[in-house]
């Protein structure tokens, strides 16, 4: 492509609503371009990151078995209230009515559809198993869209459906999707973990998130330094203390700790770390019933476990008042000694002696507290949130923490669908079985955009190879300069031979605004011609992932180049 003849509005400034970088570059890259809120006109240079993308996907998806068609946008609300959704679904689905008064929505999500295709089309166990999926825009109106393609209204997204007779073929599909995933993500070059996002009541986990890392991610995930084990931070579970606790080896004593009321202050005081002491957290359920948490110094409540073991909603901290009637202190000064509510230890006791913690007074710390000692718990349950430098729950491995982005989600679904919708075929016997669902999704550019996340710096982005719009720039330093325009020439002809995908910068500017465009674009390999570089026989590259440049001796360049960006593309999915 001829940048002169190309279609490449880039930015100087940064548009004031773009929050997030993959959204200011997309934006700068002229990759994007605002129509309304949260909806983006996919730009040429944009569209070729998209389709790189959405050809990733589809190779891995045919290579996994599943077959594309194409479901439409618009969809009539009968289906959507057949499955119960049209009711429950609330203003992020967008419903109209047409000139004869029928209610549709734009589809958010095709479970409804597809289940009514395959209802109409499928009668016998003969024909299953099968997953069908789309490449196709969706529409959901976020009450907030912002971050540019990473939370838009209108969306491209990648949604499959899989039907098998039974739950054993269901998780035979599940697992080609979980596999078929890594390869793509794998093939994108993008850094990424699968997250297990809810488990199963029976062995396994039945979704899995796959997370791009990057830095400026949304969620908190741990991940194993050795195994495949993954998971948010609310939900990785914790292994109970290595060992039971030592014996007390210490006498309970009260020290007066005046005005410190953090547990970094007090350790400090007491010249202990804070992985030597316990604090107390009075919190109240919306019962209001009241319940004691204690917990390593250093260590966070994951107040989902806790809700979940006291089968409550939401169970918050309490306010001063309840924690003075209960303790006779005031917060900062808690413990479980003498405490009249429930008391509950976070696994990590278990292991530990003779610590420090609260003194139910004002100004005042126990030290050498035990528990069966001085205090009883009722129950040691996992209560923590995990972090960086836990040991995994599935092997003897470290936890490594990350932020991450979520891409795609693979998820088995069940009957919940074929149910409410009667989608059933006959089994061997002759017997009507509900068919059994999975549904598996991927963000095309919430993709993108998270490629960005991961891969940029000051200057523009650092596409991964598979992912760039164009592998190679060619800058002419001076176009008007027949040698170099015809040089130019010659290599963009013959990469282009190759089946390189070249972007000549033709355009009469001055070196270092094109240099700019370039570092922005984030196109891999840069090649510069200029008229120095030609009097000895060469061309300049630079990769735009290093600082370093080297010369291209004009003989070779083409022939070196194309297996150099070969080598970048050919990334193992295996
Ligand atoms: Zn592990």
């Amino acid at each position: 492509m001829r940048y002169t003849q190309y279609f490449l509005p880039t930015l100087k400034e940064t548009p004031g609503d773009a929050e997030v970088v993959s959204h200011q570059l997309m934006a700068r890259a002229g990759m994007i371009r605002k129509v309304a809120a949260g909806v983006y006109d996919y730009l040429p240079l944009g569209l070729r990151v998209i389709r790189k993308v959405e050809n990733i996907v589809r190779e891995e998806m045919n290579r996994a078995g599943a077959i594309e068609l194409l479901m439409p946008a618009v969809n009539p609300a009968d289906l959507w209230q057949q499955s119960g959704r049209w009711q429950q679904y609330g203003k992020e689905l967008l419903r109209f009515k047409d000139r004869k008064d029928t209610e549709f929505c734009i589809g958010p999500t095709h479970e409804e559809v597809v289940t009514e295709i395959v209802r109409g089309t499928v009668s016998s166990y003969r024909q299953l198993p099968f997953n069908l999926y789309q490449i196709q825009t969706k529409f959901r109106d976020e009450i907030r869209p912002r971050f540019g393609l990473m939370r838009g209204r209108e969306f491209i997204m990648k949604d499959a459906y899989s039907f098998d007779i039974d739950d054993a073929g269901a998780d035979v599909s599940y697992q080609k999707m979980y596999q078929a995933y890594r390869r793509i993500f794998k093939r994108c070059g993008l850094e990424f973990r699968a997250v297990e996002a809810d488990s199963g009541a029976i062995g396994g986990s039945f979704s899995h998130e796959f997370m791009v890392l990057a830095e400026t991610g949304e969620d908190a995930i741990v991940s194993c330094d050795s195994c495949d084990y993954a998971a948010n931070v609310e939900k990785a579970e914790l292994r109970p203390a290595a060992s039971a606790a030592p014996a007390p080896a210490l006498p309970l004593e009260k020290v007066e700790t005046p005005n410190m009321k953090t547990i970094e202050d007090v350790a400090a005081f007491l010249k202990e770390t804070p992985q030597k002491m316990v604090k107390t957290l009075i919190l109240i359920t919306e019962q209001e019933e009241i319940v004691a948490v204690l917990l390593r110094g250093d260590h966070k409540l994951n107040e989902i476990k806790l809700n979940n073991f006291l089968g409550c909603d939401h169970a918050q901290l309490a306010d001063e008042e309840t924690v003075r009637k209960l303790t006779g202190a005031p917060t900062g000064f808690s413990g479980p000694i003498g405490l009249t509510c429930r008391v509950l230890a976070d696994l990590e006791l278990e292991g530990m002696s003779d610590f420090g913690l609260g003194a139910n007074e004002a100004n005042y710390h126990m030290t050498g507290a035990n528990h069966g000692r001085d205090f009883q718990v009722e129950a040691f349950v996992d209560l923590r949130e995990a972090e960086a430098g836990d040991s995994c729950p599935r092997c003897e491995g470290k936890l490594e923490a990350w932020r991450g982005i979520e891409v795609g989600h693979v998820f088995k679904l069940g009957t919940k669908y074929s149910e409410a919708m009667q989608a059933t075929v006959l089994d061997a016997q002759g017997q009507e079985r509900v068919l059994v669902m999975g549904c598996y999704g991927i963000g095309i550019g919430r993709t993108a955009a998270a490629a960005i996340e991961q891969n940029h710096d000051e200057n523009g982005i650092l596409w991964p190879a598979p992912l760039a719009p164009f592998q190679v720039i060619i800058t002419l330093l001076n176009p008007k300069d027949e040698a170099v325009l015809k040089a130019g020439e010659a290599l963009y002809e013959e990469l282009l031979e190759q089946g390189i995908e070249v972007l000549l910068d033709d355009r009469d500017e001055r070196p270092g605004s094109k240099f700019k465009d370039a570092e922005l674009l984030g196109i891999p390999f840069r090649v510069t011609v200029g008229n120095r570089g030609l009097k000895e026989g060469c061309y300049e590259l630079q990769e735009r992932c290093s600082s370093e440049k080297s010369m291209l001796p004009m003989g070779e360049a083409a022939a070196r180049l194309t297996e150099q960006v070969r080598a970048a593309l050919a990334t193992d999915p295996a």
